[in-house]
């Protein structure tokens, strides 16, 4: 067989955070309540784990340290199951908004953090709501500086709260020793459109969020790198009151219909961890030469 008659394999990824700390809410909800607020991550992570299960899929968890701190078994529980223990930083503040240092240590504390509690180097890095752009690609050489060897945190798309439309669409180095592994998008009507999952894959028809994937399979020959939140699949999480319009939209749209969609998505493609996927890849490509 041929490499290219292989079946592409995608990356499947969770953002392991909970409902009242997405980046839309913090105008609504103080840092300091988070700890009040009543938490749903636990419970939505073991039904996502028992879903990838019964699919036989190995995924990619970009954990919060704020998240890891509290909820140390949970993620000994994904780490247990096979699954790629990644670092999505530790107080979920925008790279945008933070100093190099204060950058530094969010990542540093994270992953130390996920690190004991797994026994296993943690590789790869997800900035919360994909805040490294233009404005501050020194964030990447901080996260090789700090022992990461992968990113999955610039988004070529254009967005109103974040995205780097000009930047590539597929995996590549920079800086050295570092791989930004973009969310994956489709290039049509002269633009990049969002085809990885979060809120786009709540919105539009399952049918063409499956198109869209498939053409990046097959047309391109690339791996597609999918995201989605714990919170996505939870109904029944406490409506968080007062938020403005677009956001409650945003955030509410579809989530009933989560379970099912992600069900047959597992089943209509074929998924395993950024690790395996990216950065084998890549040693792969460099022995060729
Ligand atoms: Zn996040």
């Amino acid at each position: 067989m041929t490499a290219s008659a292989q079946p592409v394999v995608n990356a499947m990824t969770i953002d392991v955070e909970d409902y009242f700390q997405v980046s839309a809410f913090a105008p609504y909800i103080r840092r300091d309540k988070w700890d009040v607020m009543e938490c749903r991550v636990e419970r939505n992570i073991d039904q996502i784990l028992g879903l990838l299960d019964k699919h036989g899929t190995r995924a990619t968890f970009f954990t919060l340290g704020w998240i890891a701190e509290r909820y140390p078994q949970m993620v000994k529980r994904i780490a247990q199951g096979g699954h790629e223990v990644a670092s999505h930083g530790h107080g979920h503040e925008r790279a945008s908004d933070l100093s190099e240092a204060a950058f530094t240590q969010d990542v540093s504390r994270a992953k130390a953090l996920l690190e004991d509690l797994t026994g296993t180097p943690v590789l790869g890095y997800r900035a919360p709501s994909f805040s490294i752009g233009a404005a501050n690609m020194w964030a990447l050489d901080v996260l090789a500086r700090t022992g990461h060897r992968y990113s999955s945190s610039i988004y070529p798309i254009q967005h109103d709260h974040y995205g780097m439309p000009d930047a590539p669409r597929f995996a590549y180095t920079t800086p050295p020793g570092l791989l930004e592994v973009p969310p994956t998008t489709l290039r049509m009507f002269n633009r990049n459109l969002p085809s990885s999952g979060g809120g786009y894959f709540r919105l539009f028809p399952y049918a063409l969020s499956k198109w869209m994937l498939r053409q990046v399979n097959q047309k391109e020959n690339q791996s597609a790198v999918f995201y989605f939140h714990p919170w996505e699949i939870d109904a029944g999480q406490p409506r968080v009151q007062g938020i403005d319009m677009k956001s409650g939209f945003r955030h509410y749209v579809n989530i009933p219909q989560m379970p099912e969609r992600l069900d047959r998505l597992l089943g209509d493609f074929n998924w395993g961890r950024m690790d395996e996927i990216f950065l084998q890849t890549q040693a792969r490509e460099a022995a060729r030469g």
